[in-house]
Parts: C-alpha cells; structure tokens; sequence
C-alpha cells in the first residue's frame, strides 16, 4: 500500500511530472541531494571524518565549501551563473540560496538551469 503524501514545492525542479525525461539522470540526482543539503561537500566529508587537507572551497580555497557557498556565493558560481543567465536571455544577478532556490520554484518548468551547471562544473 502506498501512502500519498503532499509534494514538496520544488518538485518539479526534479523530476518530470510525466513528461518524457530529456535530461541527464544523474543531474537529478545532483539536483534532488544539492536541494535536500545531501551534498558532499568538504566541511561535511571533514565532519564525516575523511582524511583531506581541508574544508575550503575547491574553487576560491577561501571560504569553507558548503552548499550555500559552493554554488552562489563563490565568486567562481556567481561568475558560472552569470554567464548561464546571460546565455538565457535573464537580466539578473544570483543571489542567497533560498532566493535562488525560491525563484527557480518559481520560474523553472524543469531543472535544466541547474543541471547546466553541473554539466559545466563536470567539464572543468
Ligand atoms: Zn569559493
């Protein structure tokens, strides 16, 4: 038996509300872990206990990598979706992650914004 439970306001950021899947699976699942704050970044993989040097972010090494910090407030993330935005036609410029996170609830029929950014981060 399956319990229904109501669904959360993002989503339709992740999964596809029955339309044919057109992007990345594991995308989604980046997206899905980056929503919830399952992401491994380095202050969780140190809380956790692996042996790496520190817990600064990969692409500034100034501020700790978190989730808020690795993907808007590090001036490498504010530059990526700067250029993302551009690229879509958006005149504007990112903010906190809960703004963020609002506005793509809002404005997102699907997580393709986010899933560029992981493409690209995956490219570097
Ligand atoms: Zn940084």
């Amino acid at each position: 038996m399956r319990i229904k439970v109501p669904k959360v306001s993002w989503h339709h950021l992740v999964w596809f509300l029955g339309r044919i899947p057109k992007y990345i699976p594991k995308h989604i699942i980046i997206v899905w872990m980056v929503i919830l704050n399952r992401l491994l970044t380095r202050v969780k993989l140190l809380r956790m206990g692996l042996n790496i040097d520190n817990d600064k972010c990969v692409h500034c090494g100034i501020e700790v990598e978190s989730r808020d910090h690795l993907l808007f407030e590090c001036g490498f993330a504010r530059e990526l979706w700067g250029a993302i935005l551009a690229l879509c036609g958006v005149n504007r410029r990112v903010s906190s992650w809960e703004r963020e996170l609002a506005w793509a609830i809002h404005c997102f029929k699907a997580c393709m914004g986010w899933s560029c950014v992981w493409h690209l981060e995956g490219e570097k």
